[in-house]
């Protein structure tokens, strides 16, 4: 049996999770669950799946639902909640669904302790690199991405001797912008931005989706994941979202990964691994004509593609810079407070100039994380 902590359960990978755990109640129970602040939606999920152990960002909140609920439940708030959930009697399995670096210290908590982590956080791979790595070493657990292109490389690598391997490739949709010019997509509006064509995900992703910064993020999460070097991965625009990696042998033979576009997905594989049975997602019907296409990324009018090739060739705290100027760049950008084309912009400012240094353990990269984001702010400030 696999016992679950579930780290952000009301947002959209969260949600698609406690799908596959209703799918399988033979094979996955729910011990802990952590969200932000959506406190309606947590109490719902209390309700179905009387998680032992609870967490939400505050106590207000917290105290909200043990009031609304027939039972128990420990519990605690913040990130400290985040620990214990990780830590609760029986957790075996922990799902990283947190957005953004906040997830790093509980992702690496989890594999110091051995858990199987399901992996969406991709920031935690992509600042803590190296120092996540160490921490799978030491725990001895498991580390499985839930992203589908690393799922799908996941899947594809599996039993492969690496040394046959020459790239590998990750798809990107191409997001909402994929046809529009460089001047029209400068002045792009949030609603423009948040309308993904093929997949529906929580806000930050889906503007990095639109900026390809997300397939950016990915490419530094694939070279920590399968250590691959950055001049071994490729990225390939496939409107569809339907074949989500490919890997390339030495002879110059391809195997792609295909199926629906459906998170839930590549969730349960990571839940269950090595197993791959029946699921609750969409069936793939080949009874129906199917058109794909896939051509290359455009790194002119997607400059944050090209800055997380850059970041991964200078060093671990570039992509801490990137991954944290990105965060607050979005969120101005969801806000309205700056441009789409300014999101962009500012990250390769706080690329060029924000001053490298080797991170040595978590607390330093939070720490650098936490000085970028203030030299970010300065500088949106001064956009806006
Ligand atoms: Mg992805």
């Amino acid at each position: 049996m696999k016992n679950l902590a579930v780290l952000g359960s009301t947002g959209s990978i969260g949600q698609s999770t406690l799908e596959v755990v209703k799918h399988h109640p033979d094979r996955l129970r729910v011990v802990a669950l952590a969200a932000g602040k959506n406190r309606d939606k947590f109490l719902e999920q209390c309700r179905i799946f009387r998680p032992e152990f609870i967490s939400l960002a505050t106590r207000e909140d917290l105290q909200w639902v043990l009031d609304a609920l027939d039972y128990q439940p420990r519990s605690a708030p913040s990130d400290e909640g985040l620990l214990h959930c990780v830590e609760a009697e029986g957790v075996n399995t922990v799902v990283s669904a947190i957005v953004g670096a906040s997830g790093l210290r509980s992702t690496e908590k989890a594999l110091r302790h051995g858990h199987r982590v399901c992996l969406a956080n991709k920031e935690s791979l992509v600042v803590g690199g190296t120092l996540i790595l160490e921490a799978l070493r030491q725990g001895q657990g498991e580390l499985l991405p839930i992203d589908s292109e690393h799922a799908a490389l996941h899947q594809l690598l599996h039993g492969k001797d690496m040394t046959t391997i020459r790239t590998i490739r990750l798809t990107a949709s191409g997001g909402p912008f994929r046809e529009w010019s460089l001047a029209q997509m400068k002045k792009a509006t949030v609603q423009e931005a948040i309308n993904h064509p093929t997949w529906k995900m929580g806000p930050k992703i889906t503007i990095d989706s639109a900026t390809l910064m997300n397939k950016g993020l990915e490419v530094i999460e694939a070279c920590h994941l399968f250590g691959l070097t950055p001049e071994q991965i490729g990225v390939t625009i496939h409107p569809q979202s339907q074949v989500h990696a490919m890997i390339e042998m030495h002879d110059g033979s391809f195997q792609m990964q295909a199926s629906a576009n459906d998170m839930r997905l590549p969730i349960q594989y990571a839940l269950l691994y090595p197993d791959q049975i029946p699921s609750p997602a969409n069936v793939f019907s080949w009874d129906q004509p199917r058109t794909w296409d896939f051509h290359p990324p455009d790194l002119n009018r997607f400059p944050c593609l090209r800055l997380a090739y850059q970041s991964l060739c200078t060093g671990q705290s570039a992509s801490i810079i990137l991954n944290a100027a990105n965060e607050e760049s979005v969120n101005a950008f969801l806000k309205s407070h700056i441009t789409f084309g300014l999101i962009a912009e500012c990250n390769e400012a706080m690329l060029d100039t924000f001053p490298l240094q080797q991170p040595e353990n978590i607390d330093h990269v939070l720490e650098i994380d936490k000085e970028v984001r203030l030299h970010t702010q300065k500088w949106l400030e001064a956009h806006r």
